[in-house]
């Protein structure tokens, strides 16, 4: 049915505040949802709700109370159990589900790259005194702190609620980053390799193209599958779906 919907947003991406701004100027009653976990998140425009919803039985109550009519995943790429939660609260409900996801990244030309699936294989795959800027988050990093012979930086936007071991120091910084001053991270701290999620997007690929520069090699980690949905790379791509379907407000 064309004209204005009421719409949700699982956010806590770049990409997904940029949609609810475009979906509020085309008249749409969007909320965003957000997981909560960021104590300082950069707020979205449009409605806010913060925190779980209870699995995908309590997605697709919220949908229900909500009246919610659109359903977006605007999660991160590395969000599995949300996008699968979505997936299958969508299913239940009957509403399709859109899903916002931005492009991975390639290794460029003369990129030294090992793709893994895990911390635990990215850990392995480290040679022995390897320096390592850690770029992943603060979840899994067990299996590098078990090798003493590693050291480095973890750069995070939110502290660490462990101890680190002594020979790793945790920076807290938030994106977009720049090239030169990846580089200059990477060569004071001498480092050796960097360990990237392959999260794709522009705010954090600098740190890929000093890699580059400097010869560190990339320990990149590959996207966990997400269930099949009718997928776009760009707001662009999707609110184009939309009013080719009679819905862009
Ligand atoms: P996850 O493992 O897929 O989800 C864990 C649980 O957190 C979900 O089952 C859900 O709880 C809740 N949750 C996640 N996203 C939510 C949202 N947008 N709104 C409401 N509840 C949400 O997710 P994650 O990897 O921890 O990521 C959490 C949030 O941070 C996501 O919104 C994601 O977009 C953002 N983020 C993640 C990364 C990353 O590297 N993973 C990076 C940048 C931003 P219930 O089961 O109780 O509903």
């Amino acid at each position: 049915m064309p004209g204005p919907k009421r719409i949700l947003i699982l956010g806590g991406t770049t990409e997904a505040r940029a949609l609810a701004v475009r979906l509020l100027a085309l008249g749409h009653d969007v909320t965003t949802s957000l997981a909560g976990v960021t104590s300082r998140p950069i707020l979205p425009a449009g409605k806010l709700r913060k925190g779980g919803f209870g699995g995908a039985d309590g997605l697709a109550e919220h949908i229900a109370v909500s009246q919610t009519e659109m359903l977006i995943d605007a999660t991160h790429p590395f969000a599995a159990q949300m996008s699968a939660h979505a997936a299958e609260a969508a299913k239940r409900v009957g509403l399709p589900l859109m899903r916002l996801e931005r492009p991975e990244w390639k290794p460029q030309q003369g990129a030294n790259w090992v793709v893994v699936n895990s911390m635990v294989e990215a850990a392995a795959s480290l040679p022995q005194q390897a320096r390592v800027l850690v770029t992943t988050g603060r979840k899994q990093l067990g299996a590098l702190f078990m090798r003493s012979d590693l050291s480095g930086v973890v750069r995070v936007v939110e502290a660490l609620q462990t101890d680190l071991p002594a020979q790793w120091q945790q920076i807290l910084d938030r994106p977009p980053y720049e090239v030169g001053q990846e580089q200059a991270l990477l060569a004071s701290h001498r480092m050796t390799h960097l360990i990237s999620k392959n999260a794709g997007g522009e705010s954090t690929a600098a740190k890929l193209e000093a890699a580059r520069l400097l010869n560190v090699g990339v320990v990149m980690l590959r996207r966990p599958t997400k269930p099949p949905c009718a997928t776009f790379a760009t707001v662009d791509d999707l609110v184009a779906q939309l009013g080719s379907a009679g819905l862009a407000g």
